[in-house]
């Protein structure tokens, strides 16, 4: 019941309009379920496979949030499900989760990621970028999909100036684009930031949706 006791110590330190998903991304579905079976219904994964995987033979009330970044040939494998996906960085991959979701008349939520760590290996938009998919009208054919938020990564360092600095970067954008942009498939509602070592630190900043994995579920042993 460990894992039922850390996520009651975390939540109890929340916010009450802050969600947590517990990122259960290389731990067996097990403690999955036993998260479940202490209420929690908000998981999220990086793979779409392993996602797969857990989401065949888990609670099908579970609410799967795809964290990682997502391929579009992947994207039929999961549509059919999926909560909200919070990596989408491309114009070309939302327009296929449009196609696929249409196919099965569904409306998936997605968020939109941004690039606000200092480093070169994250996805996501850069600011003027996301301003430009924003206004382009192609978005505004699209009925399948929803534009729920953003989502972003802070640098992976023990600079906290830093990580805090990433954050109200992208809290202010979020709040930017709530007051500028008035479009009938966006809309500005979750903003995704944090993670095991800075969720309090996001959550100051503004954040909504904590992704916590390692606090919940103890250390990955692979990566
Ligand atoms: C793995 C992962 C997390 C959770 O990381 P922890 O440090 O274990 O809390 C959060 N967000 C993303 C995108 C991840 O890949």
């Amino acid at each position: 019941m460990l894992v039922n006791d850390n996520l009651t110590r975390i939540k109890q330190g929340l916010l009450a309009n802050v969600t947590v998903v517990a990122v259960s991304k290389r731990h067996p579905k097990e403690l999955i379920q036993e998260a479940y079976d202490g209420g929690h219904r908000d998981f999220g994964e990086n793979m779409v496979q392993e996602m797969q995987e857990k989401h065949d033979v888990l609670p099908s009330d579970i609410k799967w949030h795809l964290i990682g970044h997502l391929q579009r040939n992947k994207v039929k494998y999961i549509v059919d499900y999926i909560h909200l996906i919070h990596g989408v960085d491309s114009l070309r991959l939302l327009e296929e989760i449009n196609k696929r979701a249409a196919n099965i008349d569904r409306v998936v939520s997605c968020l939109l990621q941004v690039h606000i760590a200092n480093e070169d290996t994250k996805f996501g938009f850069d600011e003027s970028e996301l301003i430009s998919l924003l206004n382009d009208a192609s978005i505004n054919n699209m009925n399948h999909i929803r534009i729920l938020g953003l989502m972003g990564m802070a640098t992976n360092t023990e600079n906290q100036d830093q990580v805090r600095s990433e954050f109200e970067g992208l809290e202010l954008l979020f709040k930017r684009i709530q007051q500028e942009v008035s479009h009938p498939k966006v809309e500005m509602k979750h903003l995704s930031m944090g993670m095991s070592g800075d969720y309090e630190l996001a959550m100051e900043c503004g954040s909504n949706m904590v992704r916590v994995g390692s606090l919940i579920f103890g250390t990955r042993h692979t990566e």
